[in-house]
């Protein structure tokens, strides 16, 4: 196989058969490999659909920048994008996210600007920020940038319709029951479900939320209420984005950690998969889909990134302690 570039690589992932969930549920459980991006997560096909978009609407030229708010992973596929088209990015990450994460856009040539967690309504939020900064940059370039806004932007969630949701359709040749995953801008989740709807409206979509996240009681009550805390990132809303807007949603689950970071480590020591902490909230979804409506239903989720990413807490004996999470043995 030839590729003519990096970029090249984005997308096309292999489903993998959750063998764990499959056998505890009865069901069929794939989990969609977006940890095999070449910027090592599902955001890479976001940063990707953002940036072609910008470039259809002539809105950047070579030595241009890209400014966005992020969790990380979004900074980590515009990064990589920019770095192979000749741009420059500039990337507002919330100083609580991973040193992980930091150290490797920092790496990648990134110009990294923390600044403290601050709640969305605060104008030194990060995606408030970097929107500030993105007009900034806009004036000073005459115009040679953009602010890539995947919260509020839907050429996300169209390059999930493009891209990740007619995957899976075809991965699956149509035969699927219900798709879970979290969701962050929720342009996964819009855009998949959106192309699973269009095939079959019987097929489910359905949220799996961590705790401190107000989008569960959303979808069950229309009420933004925000509840406990988690350890994963890049999960989770206080909001309903533009993205999340999109999507049509059967059913939400609220995840605890306590479900979702064993099944990390169960699926690291039993079936070799180092997963980050978004899909042990998807798995721990997909296994609790998977009884309420099975057996012999095929159910699809999300890999969304690598445990690397999170070592700093995954595997943080203290962290795990307080947070009353199970240590493994091999720890
Ligand atoms: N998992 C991880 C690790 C992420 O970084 C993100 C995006 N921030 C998501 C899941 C959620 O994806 P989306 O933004 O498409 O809802």
């Amino acid at each position: 196989m030839k590729k003519n570039n990096i970029i090249d690589l984005i997308g096309n992932t292999p489903l993998i058969r959750l063998n764990y969930a499959s056998e505890i549920t009865g069901c069929e459980i794939y989990g969609k490999a977006e940890f095999l991006n070449p910027g090592g997560s599902i955001k890479d096909r976001a940063a990707l659909a953002i940036i072609n978009n910008a470039e259809k609407e002539n809105k950047i030229n070579k030595n241009g920048y890209i400014i966005e708010g992020t969790a990380g992973n979004t900074g980590i596929g515009l990064t990589l994008i920019a770095n192979a088209k000749g741009y420059n990015s500039v990337i507002v990450m919330p100083e609580t996210q991973t040193k992980e994460k930091k150290d490797l856009l920092k790496s990648m040539g990134a110009d990294l600007r923390l600044v403290p967690a601050k709640p969305y309504k605060d104008p030194g939020n990060y995606v408030k920020y970097s929107k500030t900064l993105a007009d900034e940059y806009i004036q000073k370039t005459n115009g040679n940038a953009i602010w890539a806004n995947q919260f509020d932007n839907i050429a996300n969630m169209l390059g999930h319709y493009n891209s990740t949701g007619k995957e899976i359709l075809e991965q699956t040749e149509g035969k699927i029951d219900a798709f879970i995953c979290s969701s962050g801008t929720g342009g996964t989740i819009a855009g998949v479900g959106k192309v699973l709807k269009e095939f079959n409206k019987d097929i489910k979509i359905i949220l799996a939320d961590p705790k401190g996240s107000a989008l569960y009681n959303y979808i069950k009550s229309k009420e933004l209420i925000m509840e406990g805390s988690s350890i994963t990132e890049g999960i989770g809303s206080s909001r309903v984005t533009a993205n999340f807007a999109e999507a049509t949603i059967d059913d939400a689950y609220s995840i605890d950690d306590k479900d979702a970071i064993p099944l990390i480590f169960k699926l690291i020591k039993n079936e070799g998969l180092n997963l980050g902490t978004s899909s042990g909230i998807n798995i721990a979804g997909a296994i609790k889909l998977g009884k309420e409506i099975g057996p012999g239903k095929i159910i699809v989720t999300i890999l969304c990134d690598l445990a690397d990413r999170y070592k700093s807490k995954l595997f943080n004996k203290e962290l795990l302690k307080e947070k009353d999470i199970p240590i493994p043995e091999w720890l």
